[in-house]
């Protein structure tokens, strides 16, 4: 059988040609490397719309690798952090304020709904210690997509520094620095761009990073030392991860074929649409109001049967050839499925077909 298909958010389905592009090998200290490294970053900038104030800073290893990094190298000893937190991945960023010992705030909203406009505006009053906000723009523990634009704006109407884990919505949904002025958006290959896993990248003003020098008391995760090495030699400061940059820029070839940002967000919004109206046909209903909906994830409310196991599920549409993704609610049982990856509409009617098989299996039909 050939190789299931990811209905998750990262690592998710690559295309052959993504995959193919893994198949040489790369000095990491050669021109035709350092090439492929400044196509990249260069692709990345205009994505988000970047001016020649920004850069890219790449780093290896996984998404969380870049949030680190951004978060130690970008806020001072001194600094105050917002977090709004909705779910598993801006709970991550608070995790990762304890480990470099900053100080944080913490707000915490249901899980339910995207952060609120009125209680962060009413935190910020009340604390004007806040220098930073750091924000989940698509929380991909539920799915939720939070109000990026409004909370900026607010943030930076009262000098606020916004730093943003776009990490699953990057590519898809629409970011604009020359609308946004963030301090640091974060993403990382493995998802939305559909590269393989294993780098990510911090964009961010050249002259906040240069003022963030001597701020990071991690060497690996020194953006700023990352940066300076890459500009003066046009490598990356240690072993890069050749062939996920060489995927990258290959899935990257392939984005702009099929006609970057907003083809890719309408592609994802009919797999999402799509997968919501067919499992609910099943009578399996999705937690979030459609509205807070982004189209990258969706978490599905378990069926209420005592028949009903996860377990069972996975192991059945896996047999089928798709795999799915366990829930992250500590309140109520669920599960994800993905909408993300080089997949089409036959890939979720064939993902819901075995999910109606697995259920009925398991007598929950
Ligand atoms: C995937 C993801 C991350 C990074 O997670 P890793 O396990 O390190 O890849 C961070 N934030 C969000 C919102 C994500 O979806």
């Amino acid at each position: 059988m050939s190789h299931p298909y990811l209905l998750t958010p990262g690592p998710l389905t690559t295309s052959a040609r993504t995959k193919a592009a893994m198949l040489d090998d790369w000095g990491s200290w050669d021109k035709a490397f350092n090439q492929l490294t400044a196509s990249i970053c260069h692709d990345l900038l205009k994505i988000s719309n970047a001016s020649s104030r920004h850069v890219c800073v790449p780093l290896q290893g996984s998404g969380t690798f870049a949030v680190e990094a951004a978060l130690g190298t970008l806020t001072f000893p001194e600094s105050v952090v917002l977090v709004p937190v909705n779910g598993a991945y801006s709970q991550r960023i608070v995790t990762i304020l304890q480990r470099l010992k900053r100080r944080y705030v913490v707000v915490q909203g249901p899980e339910k709904s995207p952060i609120s406009f009125d209680v962060i505006s009413q935190i910020l009053d009340e604390n004007p210690l806040i220098t930073h906000l750091a924000i989940v723009h698509c929380e991909t523990g539920t799915g939720v997509l939070n109000p990026l634009q409004s909370i900026t704006e607010l943030a930076r109407g009262r000098g606020v520094e916004v730093i943003v884990d776009a990490m699953s919505s990057f590519g898809a949904l629409p970011i604009d620095l020359s609308q946004l002025d963030l301090l640091a958006l974060i993403s990382a290959s493995g998802k939305c761009l559909e590269g393989v896993p294993g780098m990510g990248f911090v964009i961010t003003r050249e002259e906040s990073l240069l003022a963030a020098r001597g701020n990071s008391s991690s060497l690996a995760l020194d953006l700023t030392d990352q940066w300076t090495y890459l500009q003066k030699t046009g490598q990356w400061r240690f072993t890069p991860p050749t062939h996920v940059v060489a995927a990258l820029a290959e899935a990257l070839n392939q984005y702009w074929a099929e006609g970057g940002q907003p083809a890719r967000h309408s592609r994802y919004s009919e797999m999402c649409t799509r997968l919501v109206r067919k499992m609910s046909d099943l009578g399996i209903h999705s937690y979030l109001a459609p509205e807070y909906q982004a189209p990258i994830i969706v978490t599905f409310l378990a069926p209420p049967s005592p028949a009903y196991s996860f377990q069972r599920l996975y192991k059945i549409v896996r047999q089928r050839g798709y795999i799915l993704y366990p829930g992250k609610l500590t309140e109520i049982e669920t599960f994800r499925i993905g909408c993300i990856g080089a997949i089409d509409g036959a890939v979720i009617d064939g993902a819901v077909s075995a999910v109606q098989h697995a259920l009925q299996e398991m007598g929950v039909l």
